[in-house]
């Protein structure tokens, strides 16, 4: 039997394709804050949603430790958060499901997701909650050394530079976090700021300008990652002064770069608005994109807040809107 036939017969016996087609009301994309608290709100909303992880299960917060800014726990490690967020989402009924979304098609409903695991997922309505990702300096040399000490993940490679020297890149909350985090590990840690003055919260920099293994080099940038090649590894970094024009070499094993995080668009660029560059656009006070029947709720959409729980505000938002817009659809 030729291959387009025998697929026509596996559609006709089974009424599906070879992987596995699942449909549900509400297709949740991403497991952050924002994903979780749509899929309680939903599961109790009795739309019985379901959730797909992506790779990083929990999302940005399971790559920190402390969150102090979470309200009701004066303290809580990023990851434990996101494990009780799963559990309270699952306790409600939402479906948890371990896979990534690789192609979606928002053109016709029912909405469809193509899955790594070969599984097709059709929705009636899909929130979007895939959140950001780390952004890169872009050198060459960056690129060349990264997972050889050049890193943007301080909580999962700092522990790699226990007696070493590190540099940290960045002005915002999470070069300010990484910086702190990695004087359990290293001996010395120079934070490399563009600016003379940081954006990190005032609380942040007072604990980074009192450590005593912090030294800061303001205005300046990075020209490039130097390194060995046999074996391949960071030995420092050359920067440059931004208001003289001059260079100089920094001495560093590792090299953690903590500049920002991009939104995790590109499964819907082409076919929804997008606000500043790739923020994914919703109508101002809800969560409405420009396609009926999909919303998005958290990092992706938000290029000002960007916090665990704006995001989960953003979601339950998204949760109750997607509710209301399945109730008005004929049946
Ligand atoms: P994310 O947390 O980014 O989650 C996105 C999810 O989408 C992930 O689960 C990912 O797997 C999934 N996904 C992406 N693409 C796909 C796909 N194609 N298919 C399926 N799934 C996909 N905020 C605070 O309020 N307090 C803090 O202390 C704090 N600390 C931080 C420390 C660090 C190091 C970082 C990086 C951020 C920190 N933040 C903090 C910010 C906070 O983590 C984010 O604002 C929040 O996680 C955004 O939530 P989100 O649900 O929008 O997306
Ligand atoms: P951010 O606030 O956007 O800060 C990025 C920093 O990197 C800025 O200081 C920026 O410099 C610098 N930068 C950007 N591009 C650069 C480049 N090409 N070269 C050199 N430096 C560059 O990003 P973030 O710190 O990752 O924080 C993201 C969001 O998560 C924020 O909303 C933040 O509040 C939140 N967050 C919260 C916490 C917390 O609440 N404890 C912790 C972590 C993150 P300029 O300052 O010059 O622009």
């Amino acid at each position: 039997m030729a291959g387009a036939d025998y697929m026509a017969w596996v559609n006709l016996i089974w009424g599906t394709d070879m992987g596995d087609t699942r449909h549900t009301r509400v297709l949740i994309i991403g497991s952050g804050p924002a994903g979780y608290t749509a899929a309680i709100y939903a599961a109790r909303a009795m739309v019985e949603p379901l959730l797909i992880q992506g790779i990083q299960p929990g999302g940005q917060l399971t790559i920190t430790t402390e969150v102090e800014n979470w309200p009701g726990d004066t303290e809580v490690q990023g990851p434990d958060l996101m494990v009780r967020m799963e559990s309270h989402a699952r306790a409600m009924g939402a479906e948890v499901i371990s896979d990534h979304v690789s192609a979606l098609d928002l053109s016709r409903r029912p909405f469809t997701a193509t899955a790594d695991s070969g599984t097709t997922y059709t929705a009636d309505a899909v929130i979007l909650a895939t959140g950001a990702q780390a952004r890169w300096l872009g050198l060459p040399s960056e690129e060349k050394f990264k997972g050889f000490g050049v890193s943007a993940c301080a909580t999962c490679d700092g522990f790699f530079y226990r007696g070493k020297e590190v540099v940290v890149i960045g002005g915002g909350n999470t070069a300010v976090e990484e910086a702190l985090f990695l004087t359990n590990f290293a001996t010395k840690v120079t934070l490399i700021h563009r600016r003379d003055e940081l954006r990190a919260e005032k609380v942040l920099q007072h604990r980074l300008f009192h450590h005593p293994k912090v030294e800061i080099v303001w205005d300046h940038i990075v020209e490039e990652v130097l390194g060995t090649e046999d074996p391949l590894g960071v030995t420092g970094a050359r920067v440059m002064n931004v208001k003289s024009g001059e260079l100089r070499k920094i001495a560093c094993d590792g090299f953690f770069v903590a500049i920002g995080h991009a939104p995790a668009s590109e499964l819907v660029a082409d076919q929804l608005e997008l606000h500043h560059g790739k923020y994914v656009k919703v109508t101002p006070g809800s969560t409405h994109t420009s396609v009926p029947g999909v919303f998005a709720a958290g990092d992706l959409t938000d290029h000002i807040y960007r916090q665990a729980v704006t995001s989960a505000g953003m979601g339950c938002m998204a949760a109750l809107d997607a509710e209301r817009w399945l109730a008005e659809q004929p049946s």
